[in-house]
């Protein structure tokens, strides 16, 4: 008989799976059935994984018997949300997917601003059912990223000065937790799994509703590209730096250097853009600090008007489709002076292509008044986040643009401060002890191996950035 490392047989693994087909609402998707191929893909096209099966959860309900499955079989379990992780975390190889795309439900009541997502929604379903009542609540800014993700790990975007991260606007949560728990997770319920949960990713069970507190948005908003030729990269570079040192929160700029999409008509070379989202009701404090921006760094293009925010949250979709190959890496930095310029436009020179790009995010305002010690996320005292991404389309490119992304990153080293943005993160799984310790610092890290070991010891939640539980990291914390 085949036995497997579980102890389970091959004929075991079949029955126990036909077993959990029939619990499911949903349904369960194995090699060979019609739609596994479509099934399996997620968003990183260089994660392409052959799961043992995919569940597709029809409701939330279906999450109880997947996580029994799981524990049953000791098939590794994934768990997907909007499969844009660019670790690949939202699938397995010869594990059991629990895939929750299909439930996209948004409810938003208007009086109390409250907004309830269900684990599957994307960031434009959040977006276009808030937009209606004048809302928004702060995400990221590729439209089709998954909400459950990005939540989890921190959430950056167009309104992370204003309004903070993603994960600074959750109010609560509901879990589900390894042995079966359901629990609810607020400042006032289970007070320390909240804490954990913004920031620590899915290393503490399944996330089945998230509440967020919403903002009110002007309708339309303000939006600003300035766009710069190469050889202004780095007056425009300075600009920024001089401009940022004293924003008001409700401007929320993010400087990008890539190879624009051919809907934006400017060719194939690369830009240095600035793009900004004006949180304020009145647009002309906006129109004013733009016109300081164009002093300090005068653009060589520019569109700068109102915009409904639904399309200004998924401009730049095309760049990023699904199957593209991606490796991102990020680095958290406060300086910005003539030496790092050197080294940002040293390497942003070289994108020189459609496939590869960098964000420099404006940070301070909201999500850096949060205090440190208020969730999981790694680092609020940095003025930028630098995120070096890739979405190129053929394998023949990876070692090179991979290389490109690793070799940035090492330049930018000597100017780094403490925290990764795990989200932001590409390549492999990682259960590095030491990485995740340097990423959180040792206290917060601490933190979060208690909750571990409170909420799953037995690492059923481990195909994430993982916190290993007591017992199974190498140096025996
Ligand atoms: C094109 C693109 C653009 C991006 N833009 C931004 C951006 O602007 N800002 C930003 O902050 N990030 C951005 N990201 C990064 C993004 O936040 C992460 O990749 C995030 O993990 C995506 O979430 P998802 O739900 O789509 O991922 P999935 O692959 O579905 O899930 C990722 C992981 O999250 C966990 N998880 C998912 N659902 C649940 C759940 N219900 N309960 C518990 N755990 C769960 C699991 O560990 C899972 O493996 C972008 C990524 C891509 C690919």
């Amino acid at each position: 008989m085949d036995i497997s490392e579980d102890g389970v047989s091959k004929e075991q693994l079949t029955q126990k799976l036909d077993r959990l087909r029939k619990q499911l609402s949903g349904s369960l998707l194995e090699p060979g059935d019609t739609g596994y191929d479509e099934a399996r893909r997620i968003w990183n096209g260089m994660h392409d994984l052959h799961p043992r099966a995919i569940a597709r959860a029809g409701s939330v309900a279906d999450i109880d018997p997947v996580l029994s499955a799981a524990a049953d079989t000791g098939l590794v379990l994934a768990v997907r949300g909007g499969g844009h992780n660019v670790a690949g975390h939202g699938s397995v190889e010869g594990g059991l997917v629990l895939d929750l795309s299909a439930l996209r439900g948004v409810t938003v009541d208007p009086d109390t601003l409250l907004v309830t997502v269900e684990p599957g929604a994307t960031l434009a379903d959040v977006d276009r059912a808030t937009a209606e009542h004048g809302l928004a609540v702060p995400l990221g800014v590729i439209s089709a990223t998954g909400v459950a993700g990005l939540t989890l790990g921190g959430g950056v975007g167009w309104l992370t000065r204003s309004n903070g991260l993603t994960l600074d606007n959750l109010v609560s949560a509901e879990v589900v937790t390894a042995d079966g728990g359901h629990l609810r997770a607020s400042e006032e319920e289970n007070p320390k799994l909240f804490w954990g949960l913004r920031g620590g990713g899915g290393n503490f069970g399944v996330v089945s509703s998230f509440t967020f507190r919403a903002r009110p948005l002007p309708h339309p908003v303000l939006g600003a590209n300035l766009f710069y030729l190469p050889e202004h990269w780095k007056q425009a570079l300075a600009g920024y730096e001089k401009w940022t040192r004293d924003l008001p929160d409700q401007m929320n700029p993010i400087l990008s250097i890539l190879v624009l999409p051919p809907e934006f008509e400017m060719g194939e070379a690369p830009w240095l853009i600035i793009g900004c989202a004006w949180a304020g009701a009145d647009h002309q404090p906006g129109l004013d600090l733009i016109n300081q921006l164009r002093h300090h760094a005068p653009p060589d293009q520019e569109e700068v008007g109102p915009v409904a925010w639904p399309e200004w949250q998924s401009a730049m979709d095309s760049l990023f489709p699904t199957g593209a190959r991606g490796y991102w890496k990020n680095v958290s930095f406060s300086r910005l002076d003539e030496q790092v310029i050197d080294v940002l436009a040293g390497f942003a020179s070289r994108v020189q292509w459609r496939g590869t790009g960098i964000d420099v995010h404006h940070l301070e305002g909201a999500f850096g008044r949060t205090a440190e010690e208020a969730t999981a996320y790694p680092s609020r005292a940095s003025r930028y986040l630098l995120n070096i991404y890739g979405f190129w389309a053929d394998a023949e490119d990876d070692v090179r643009l991979t290389a490109f992304a690793r070799e940035a990153h090492a330049s930018m080293q000597p100017f780094s401060e403490q925290g990764e943005y795990l989200n932001f993160l590409g390549g492999e799984t990682r259960q590095d002890p030491e990485a995740a310790r340097q990423t959180y610092g040792q206290d917060k890290y601490q933190r979060l191996i208690d909750l571990k070991r409170q909420y799953d010891p037995g690492n059923l939640f481990s195909r994430n950035h993982n916190i290993l539980p007591p017992g199974q990291d190498t140096d025996g914390l």
